[in-house]
């Protein structure tokens, strides 16, 4: 793509100045960025005047084990209270509860108010967190490979962490090609973000590339910032992205709904988020496939980009150990070492066995076979193929499509 090769770090006039510049940009932007931006400016700076003409009151904040603060609705924030309990939960807390409504930190209180915290190591961190995220997207199990305890914990608690990283590849998929967003959601190990632009694919010799705007991200400390919009404003701020204008027709039934803004990148929302892109210490680009929007065959095609992420750069290292380790172990590089079995695209997910895969295979099935009769089981068959609309239903068609 040429734009790309021609991209300079230069040029940004129009843009947000305090951003720092990746040589992989696009230069300028697509106007849309910035056309996006400028609505955002206006529509933002309406609310704070809004938020400005609120009279404070006097309000009490409780926290669940019944110690009271005393602050001011409209101008109060979660974070700041965090902040009178502890500089270190101030700095780590990741998700609010006000009134067992999901919050971000520092959106202030509208009243009297019950407060709980999370960390982003808390249990509660999870789940707090979980409530929101499974509207937008998938919350799978623990990947059954992972036996690193730390890794472990943090899967079972990263959902906000990995969602709020899509935000920032996100953004690097639309400096670095333009491109328009679809679903970007945060997946059992990581996240991925669907982006559509006609005949463009991310090879590997680009993810440097995208990581180095993400990196940049990383290092300006971008604050995710929230604006409650109407329907009709939103329409106009995603006019060029057909998809982002069929969500909001076909999924928001309320008349107003949230977007988040993380530097150039405005995208419709539900949050929560960390507070920041700084706290995203480690980010890898690790994958980039061909999708189908909303996992449908017949719908556009769209490019696929993977990434993962942690707070800290250590566990990455450990993560990327596990990859390695977890390869050496594919059972489709052990059944074609050995010459167990092999897998052909004229059935893809099922394996053409040989002699020493079959007698392996049927030994299983002898054993399992004389487990289930002693506990009492009978014997079904069901057929090996299905309509895709099951596998759609179950969620497989959106996430292994690729594999079945
Ligand atoms: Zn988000």
């Amino acid at each position: 793509m040429a734009d790309k090769e021609n991209a300079t770090s230069e040029g940004q006039a129009k843009g947000d100045q305090k951003l720092s510049k990746a040589k992989a940009d696009m230069s300028p932007w697509p106007d849309f960025i910035n056309e996006r931006i400028a609505l955002w400016d206006k529509l933002m700076a309406r609310h704070k005047e809004e938020l400005a003409k609120k009279v404070p009151e006097k309000i009490k904040i409780t926290l669940p084990d019944g110690k009271e603060f005393e602050g001011e609705s409209w101008r109060t924030t979660p974070l700041e209270i965090a902040e009178k309990i502890s500089r270190g939960l101030a700095e780590n807390a990741v998700v609010a509860k006000v009134n067992d409504e999901v919050w971000d930190i520092d959106r202030p209180f509208e009243g009297n108010a019950t407060l709980k915290l999370a960390k982003f190591d808390d249990t509660a961190g999870k789940q707090v967190g979980d409530v929101r995220l499974l509207a937008t997207s998938r919350v799978d199990g623990v990947g059954h490979w992972f036996n690193c305890r730390s890794i472990q914990r943090l899967i079972a608690s990263s959902n906000v962490f990995w969602h709020s990283s899509a935000h920032v590849l996100g953004e690097a998929l639309e400096r670095y090609c333009g491109g328009h967003l679809c679903y970007g959601p945060p997946i059992a190990e990581g996240f991925y973000y669907d982006m559509f632009k006609e005949g463009d694919r991310i090879s590997t010799e680009e993810y440097p590339q995208l990581e180095e705007i993400i990196t940049c991200a990383v290092k300006d400390k971008q604050p995710f910032e929230r604006l409650e919009m109407s329907k009709e404003d939103l329409l106009e701020m995603f006019k060029y992205n057909k998809f982002k204008v069929r969500i909001l027709n076909e999924k928001v039934k309320t008349p107003t709904t949230t977007v988040y803004r993380c530097g150039p990148l405005i995208d419709l929302c539900r949050g929560p988020h960390v507070r920041h892109t700084g706290k995203i210490k480690a980010i890898k680009v690790t994958n980039a496939s061909a999708s189908y929007w909303e996992g449908k065959a017949d719908a556009e095609s769209l490019q696929r980009v993977y990434g993962i992420s942690f707070p800290d750069s250590k566990q990455l290292k450990e993560w990327q150990k596990l990859q390695e380790e977890a390869a050496k172990r594919d059972h489709r590089k052990v059944g074609r070492d050995q010459n167990l079995f092999f897998f052909h695209l004229m059935s893809p997910g099922s394996a053409f066995f040989y002699p020493k895969g079959a007698h392996i295979y049927n030994t299983l099935i002898d054993f399992i076979k004389k487990e289930y009769r002693k506990r009492g089981f009978n014997e079904v068959i069901s057929p090996n193929m299905y309509n895709s609309k099951l596998w759609e239903t179950s969620g497989h068609w959106q996430h292994y499509s690729d594999n079945m």
